[in-house]
């Protein structure tokens, strides 16, 4: 330890005005870890710890990492049902981050997402999420496809900003919601949204939050948030927003046949607002759509040129 550490734990001892014990808390452990390359044992994981902690120490600090280790390791009776960030191999003493990949997540990386997701305590923690916005190969991959790196929720590039400094800088967001991701489910590149860290950190504030909530906030003056309420209340599921579709159509033309064309030209644009989303291809989807209805017996083939009868 260095003078200036040695002296200015002395300082932050003197302005504290106390002479109790700082306790050693979860944070000092997950430094000390990550120092310690992810895993180790817990008396070297103490001796890292009063390195770095702020003094005075408890009496017992072994005793004290211990403990804090246990409260965040859902295999122990002690877990505080919060994060579960750690485990360890029954009676070796060696504890080691949850999930820990050696050289992934960069631990840095991973350090600040655990200070962020503090806020998260008493909801399902979305570390599981994390781990998969972080995979490397799948990122890579992703990135791969995209066109460019620009942010699906507010459309900056980031390098209309900073030049050759952030060429390419683009981050993944999982889109399925924590619940659904499934342990040992496999990701695929269409679960995954190119976002600017910016909107990365807001939809995860937000949570649980959709790319399209929060481009419709960006697009809103001021970010109005009562935008996204609107949304999400006036949203509609694809079927039901076609079958209002044809009723509307046979009314208008007071007929119970309609065309798939004239229900394109006509409705299309209304069923997407309804939907409030566009996706890729809403022609195909409305085929699909069509068919859907058309199996549940709402609607019938009368010819195979795209005619079809309301029953
Ligand atoms: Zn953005
Ligand atoms: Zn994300």
């Amino acid at each position: 330890m260095d003078d200036f550490a040695e002296n200015y734990r002395h300082h932050l001892a003197f302005v504290s005005g106390s002479k109790d014990t700082m306790p050693i808390t979860v944070g000092n452990i997950v430094d000390a870890l990550e120092a310690l390359g992810g895993e180790a044992h817990y008396s070297d994981i103490t001796a890292q710890v009063l390195k770095v902690a702020q003094a005075p120490f408890p009496a017992d600090p072994a005793a004290s990492v211990r403990a804090r280790l246990q409260e965040r390791c859902s295999d122990y009776k002690a877990f505080k049902h919060k994060q579960d960030l750690f485990e360890s191999d029954a009676g070796t003493g060696i504890w080691r981050f949850r999930q820990w990949r050696k050289a992934s997540p960069q631990p840095s990386q991973l350090k600040e997402e655990l200070d962020i997701y503090e806020g998260f305590e008493g909801r399902l923690v979305p570390k599981l999420h994390l781990v998969r916005e972080r995979d490397p190969k799948l990122i890579a991959k992703f990135k791969a496809t995209l066109a460019e790196a620009r942010c699906e929720a507010c459309s900056i590039n980031l390098s209309e900003i900073y030049g050759a400094l952030a060429a390419d800088y683009i981050e993944a967001h999982h889109k399925k919601p924590v619940a659904l991701i499934q342990e040992g489910s496999a990701t695929t590149l269409d679960d995954l949204a190119a976002l600017c860290p910016n909107c990365h950190r807001i939809i995860h504030k937000n949570y649980p939050m959709s790319v399209d909530e929060l481009a419709a906030v960006v697009a809103a003056p001021n970010g109005f948030v009562g935008d996204v309420q609107s949304a999400r209340d006036k949203r509609k599921s694809w079927k039901d927003a076609v079958y209002a579709a044809i009723v509307r159509l046979v009314n208008s033309e007071h007929a119970s046949n309609f065309t798939r064309q004239n229900l394109i030209e006509h409705e299309l644009a209304k069923i997407i607002a309804d939907v409030n989303s566009k996706g890729e291809t809403p022609e195909q989807t409305l085929s699909r759509v069509l068919q859907e209805l058309k199996s549940a017996g709402v609607i019938d083939f009368i010819d195979n040129r795209g005619t079809y009868r309301l029953n």
